[in-house]
């Protein structure tokens, strides 16, 4: 797994983005923080039972390992939408309300959305050194996230989206992704080809691909540079938080990217 350390605190890394100037990202993995079971213990969430100081020690030493300032944070009250957000200095260490992609071209201003299964997308423009991240599970996914926020960058930024650099997180796989008829439905309605994302399980059910369901969006987008990270948090859950895995008992890990000024 390409996991690097930065001062004790490990965090996965894409090799499109890694060593890029004047850009910052890290997925957080469920080590390095202070959490005891079942949060352990780098848990980022403060909406899943964990105690606030722990969970804003957590926080104060990822940033710190990042060398990103954490006052500045800004984030998203997340809630499987396909809203896209404009970060600007006004937004700069806030909490968004209703919001799963927030873009910015803002130096210093590192955004942060959480995860346990969901998928982590970031779009990074370096001809006008702009940055997208996007929460989709797959209420978000069928509802076209990833799609609407290369759209905003194009609209906000200038975007070409040919030029951007994409990269899907770790998050629950083709593997252990097993979902209901409700998700089945809205899959058949999204999607040209679903049944390519919808590979049959070992049981009776059908399971749901997130990694190529926004592959697919995205190229569709016009994205022509995808690295998919291909790891599942529920057969990773010793590295990552996953909802499925802990039976919904489990903290949430970050993904946070940052644009530092060229
Ligand atoms: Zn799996």
């Amino acid at each position: 797994m390409p996991i690097t350390s930065f001062h004790d605190i490990p965090v996965f890394q894409f090799s499109s983005l890694a060593g890029r100037p004047g850009l910052v990202h890290a997925i957080s993995t469920r080590h390095g923080g202070v959490s005891p079971p079942p949060w352990d213990s780098l848990n980022l969430s403060h909406t899943r039972g964990d105690d606030t100081a722990r969970v804003n020690e957590n926080h104060r030493r990822l940033c710190a390992a990042l060398d990103v300032p954490a006052d500045a944070l800004t984030n998203a009250y997340q809630v499987h939408g396909a809203q896209v957000m404009l970060i600007g200095p006004a937004q700069r260490g806030q909490r968004q309300m209703n919001t799963d992609a927030l873009i910015t071209a803002a130096p210093d201003t590192p955004l942060l959305l959480r995860f346990a299964d969901c998928t982590p997308i970031i779009l990074y423009d370096p001809a006008h050194h702009a940055l997208g991240l996007v929460h989709a599970g797959w209420r978000g996914t069928v509802a076209g996230i990833a799609a609407a926020a290369v759209h905003a960058m194009q609209v906000s930024f200038g975007s070409r989206p040919a030029e951007l650099l994409a990269a899907v997180g770790p998050a629950i796989g083709p593997c252990c992704y097993e979902v209901g008829d409700e998700v089945v439905e809205a899959v058949r309605q999204a999607f040209s080809n679903p049944e390519a994302l919808l590979p049959p399980g070992r049981r009776t059910r059908r399971h749901f691909d997130l990694w190529a369901a926004n592959g697919q969006q995205l190229q569709e987008a016009g994205v022509r540079q995808i690295e998919t990270a291909e790891l599942c948090t529920a057969c990773h859950h010793d590295w990552f938080f996953s909802h499925r895995a802990a039976a919904g008992r489990c903290g949430h890990f970050g993904a946070l990217v940052m644009l530092r000024p060229l």
